[in-house]
């Protein structure tokens, strides 16, 4: 809950002055073509602004930018103290700005303000400052090695990375791949989707405001299919992170095979299993599947799209995640007790309308999912939809709807509920729900996931691993391990005869 009124939040937004230009070498700039794209307010279809459409031009200037930051040392050869300083002043002016910032996400991307508020601003406040309070903690090593010599392991920045986030967490993705990747001394060029660029110019301004030298950081909207592409074949970047999907992550790969097998970190898609045995704490196990699939309205990559329940209890569980779906109704974003908003835009609401029918073609039973909610709102609304009946050869079991829509379907044993949990090509997140340890603990092992819950849902923090397994992606965000993805190894082997 936020400490402003829907009033005070209305008023803001009406006040609110919004950068819509790059950030290349320090300074905003117009896209070299002078071109710009609208960024659309997904609750009211209000235009927000008009961002600089960077073309292939503006990245060349941003990468050459780039690598010379990086090829000066005025960054990359700081301490590492120095470094955490510049990071730790960096989230302060974020936390100063939280407000704004908060407000600017939920008008770009559709988020409930106390979404925004309670978790995507303060969470990337804690990873920008996490990642530079750990930078100057980090311990190289010495090999072991014969008495003649000394092998020293080191880590180095891998140079100039690009950073392509989405749509569906934009502050928080940023934050993910800025904290570590810059801490570590890189250069990076982010470029945001072209839907929700927002947050990530504005803290770019931030980022030179605590001492973050040019180039250093360059924010570059525009289109994925050309001006992404074309930051992903470039011949003089040297790593590239991604949060999307799984077929984009997947051409990444093929882009850096095609021109300097840059290193390619994806993030990608899941259809998460939350499995739920009969000896579990069936009241917070159904208030967290409601949760799971429904928070940021499904649009969630670790979303518990698939909810596999034990045979015996599936009516009266079932009974109790609809109840607890009544807490999760779309309303006015700017509403503090709102905690659902629109769909991202027409077509990602077109795309789990036609899921929807897909699921009703299945021959399951749809509980829910009155789809024409504010009509008059220029907004794309869904309220939640349940189906029961489920099984996990169906579209909507195995694909990623990416919409307020879960699928339930049942198990007898365990080891069915662990074989239905890994039958997906996915392997982002799950959860597991018993009161058995035992049960807990061995189901939470098997399953093939990067983040598995006992008892809870969408549990951790910033000092824990993020990432998925299969094709959900091969990199890690958050934690310590996040800065393997931004270093290379070096060897130096010094002889002491
Ligand atoms: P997307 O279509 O894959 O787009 C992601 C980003 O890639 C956008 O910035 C997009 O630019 C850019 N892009 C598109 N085509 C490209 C290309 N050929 N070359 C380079 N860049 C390109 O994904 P999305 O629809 O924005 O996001 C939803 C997906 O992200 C879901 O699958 C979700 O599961 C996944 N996700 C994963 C995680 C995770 O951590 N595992 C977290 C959040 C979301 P444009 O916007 O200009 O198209």
């Amino acid at each position: 809950m936020t400490s402003k009124s829907k009033a005070q939040w209305q008023q803001m937004a009406a006040d609110l002055q919004i950068e819509s230009r790059a950030f290349i070498n320090g300074q905003y700039v117009d896209a070299l073509s002078g071109n710009t794209r609208q960024t659309i307010n997904p609750s009211n279809g209000d235009v927000l602004a008009d961002v600089a459409n960077c073309g292939a031009e503006d990245a060349d200037i941003a990468v050459a930018g780039a690598r010379a930051a990086y090829e000066s040392g005025v960054w990359s050869d700081q301490s590492p103290d120095a470094r955490r300083a510049v990071m730790v002043k960096w989230a302060q002016l974020i936390e100063d700005n939280a407000d704004e910032l908060a407000l600017l996400e939920t008008l770009d991307v559709g988020k409930p303000i106390s979404d925004t508020t309670g978790s995507d601003v303060p969470g990337a406040i804690r990873t920008i400052r996490w990642s530079g309070e750990a930078v100057d903690k980090i311990y190289e090593q010495i090999a072991p090695t014969d008495k003649d010599s000394l092998g020293l392991v080191t880590r180095l920045p891998l140079g100039v990375v690009a950073a392509i986030v989405p749509w569906n967490f934009p502050l928080s993705t940023t934050a993910w791949k800025l904290g570590p990747s810059i801490a570590s001394g890189n250069s990076v060029i982010l470029k945001p989707a072209s839907n929700t660029p927002l947050t990530a110019i504005r803290i770019a301004g931030l980022a030179k405001e605590a001492g973050l030298p040019d180039g250093v950081l360059q924010v570059l909207p525009g289109p994925g299919g050309s001006m992404g592409a074309h930051l992903a074949t470039h011949m003089d970047i040297d790593g590239l992170t991604f949060t999307g999907s799984t077929p984009i992550g997947k051409k990444l790969l093929e882009y850096s095979g095609q021109s300097n097998l840059k290193r390619v970190f994806n993030e990608l898609g899941g259809k998460s299993p939350n499995i739920v045995f009969a000896d579990a704490d069936l009241d917070k196990a159904a208030s967290a599947a409601a949760l799971a699939c429904f928070y940021n309205g499904g649009q969630t990559c670790t979303a518990g799209t698939r909810l596999i329940v034990e045979e015996s209890i599936h009516d009266e569980f079932v009974a109790k995640v609809i109840e607890a779906t009544k807490a999760w109704q779309v309303g006015d974003v700017l509403d503090p007790a709102t905690t659902l908003g629109p769909m991202v835009d027409k077509s990602q609401f077109n795309t789990v309308s036609e899921y929807i029918a897909i699921g009703d073609g299945e021959g399951c039973t749809r509980h829910g999912g009155d789809s024409n909610v504010f009509p008059d709102s220029g907004g794309h609304y869904l309220n939640p939809v349940i189906f029961t009946g489920v099984t996990n050869d169906m579209r909507i079991a195995q694909e990623e709807v990416f919409g307020p829509v879960l699928a339930v379907m049942t198990f007898k044993t365990k080891e069915e509920a662990i074989a239905i949990a890994n039958d997906s090509i996915y392997g982002l997140a799950g959860a597991v729900w018993s009161r058995d340890i035992g049960t807990a603990l061995s189901v939470a092992e098997k399953i093939r996931a990067g983040t598995v819950g006992v008892n809870n849902y969408f549990g951790g923090d910033i000092t824990v691993p993020f990432g998925g397994f299969k094709q959900s992606g091969n990199g890690r965000d958050k934690s310590i391990h996040a800065f393997d993805d931004y270093t290379e190894l070096k060897t130096t082997w010094i002889n002491l005869e």
